[in-house]
């Protein structure tokens, strides 16, 4: 039976308004912030990304927050100049302020600790951004939450009542949609599927625990485990190739057999991480994005081989897996909706 029963639009589901002269000023602010990138874009009240920049995020350490912190500060500058605004309304013209950030954060507190930006812990962002905006209001999400939402707001998971959204790329995020709802959880941290503990002798994350399905599914774990094997990036040409999440996906689509045994061995660290969440909360679809998503069949077949082999009880057996449609632009899909639709 096709997992299709609820088809019922969900307060989620962004307003279609017809494009206009009226609507081309209703545009929210999304920010997206990851271990890899910073992202900011414009985005209208269809859910349509505008305008959007994006730069790597600095590789600053522990006591550099403020290096971060300007980086992003110059990126929403650069945002809010970029396109022209007919009156020159900007910023005091939006209509929302969507702050989307790996996890963990504190939605109460209004402060972000990302596994992956060490430079950032206890951050108190929003105050942060909304000053730099002299904005009053700046609503903080989790980014694989804001991606999961951007998906199911007009993305991969359109339709789907219960949805998993996991990015794949420096880390493991996650987020879910339960009931054509975000479950945000009271500190905005519900979703973390990276941080579930799949081998209680494995491998220390960075987050403080160990075994966590981050520390094998993440892109950096794979290149990790693809080096320690012998793998070489660029195959017979190394030189300048870089040992990343990118190089590693060429590799296996060239056939590589390290770099296919190191992506089947952290796509069966996803696959547990998805059959034990979907068992907790019973899923309709898993939708992935994230750098290394990207790769497509390389990561999906792999992953999808893993989870029919883990699979045990009869309600899992509908659940799907699908890569997202959003591609770059979902987290700040996911955000502008959460700042219009808190
Ligand atoms: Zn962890």
């Amino acid at each position: 039976v096709e997992p299709t029963a609820h088809a019922a639009p969900t307060r989620l589901q962004p307003i279609a308004a017809p494009g206009g002269p009226a609507d081309a000023l209703d545009l929210a602010l999304a920010i997206d912030i990851g271990g890899t990138k910073l992202a900011a874009g414009l985005v209208d009240a269809a859910g349509q990304v505008v305008t959007r920049r994006e730069r790597p995020t600095p590789p600053a350490t522990s006591g550099q927050a403020t290096v971060v912190t300007a980086a992003l500060f110059d990126l929403l500058d650069e945002v809010l100049a970029a396109d022209p605004w007919p009156g020159g309304r900007a910023p005091a013209a939006l209509a929302g302020v969507g702050l989307a950030c790996a996890g963990p954060i504190d939605v109460v507190a209004g402060t972000v600790s990302p596994v992956n930006i060490p430079a950032w812990r206890g951050e108190p962002l929003v105050a942060a951004v909304a000053a730099h905006l002299d904005r009053p209001t700046v609503h903080l999400v989790n980014d694989a939450v804001a991606m999961t939402v951007g998906e199911h707001g007009r993305g991969a998971a359109r339709g789907a009542d219960d949805v998993l959204g996991i990015v794949v790329s420096t880390g493991v995020g996650g987020g879910l949609v339960l009931g054509g709802e975000p479950r945000l959880g009271p500190t905005g941290n519900a979703g973390h599927v990276g941080h579930t503990v799949l081998a209680v002798d494995g491998e220390p994350c960075p987050c403080g625990s160990r075994g966590c399905v981050e520390t094998r599914a993440s892109a950096p774990s794979m290149v990790r485990d693809a080096l320690a094997h012998g793998w070489r990036p660029g195959g017979n040409a190394p030189g300048d190739a870089e040992a990343d999440g990118r190089a590693l996906a060429a590799s296996a689509m060239a056939g590589d057999p390290i770099a296919l045994a190191a992506i089947d061995r952290g796509t069966a660290a996803l696959a547990a991480g998805i059959v034990s969440a979907a068992a907790l909360v019973d899923l309709d679809l898993v939708v992935i994005g994230g750098g290394f998503a990207a790769a497509g069949d390389v990561l999906f077949d792999p992953l999808r081989r893993h989870l029919d082999d883990l699979r045990g009880m009869p309600f899992l057996g509908r659940l799907r897996v699908v890569p997202a449609e959003l591609g770059r632009d979902a987290g700040l899909v996911g955000a502008a909706q959460v700042a219009r639709h808190p």
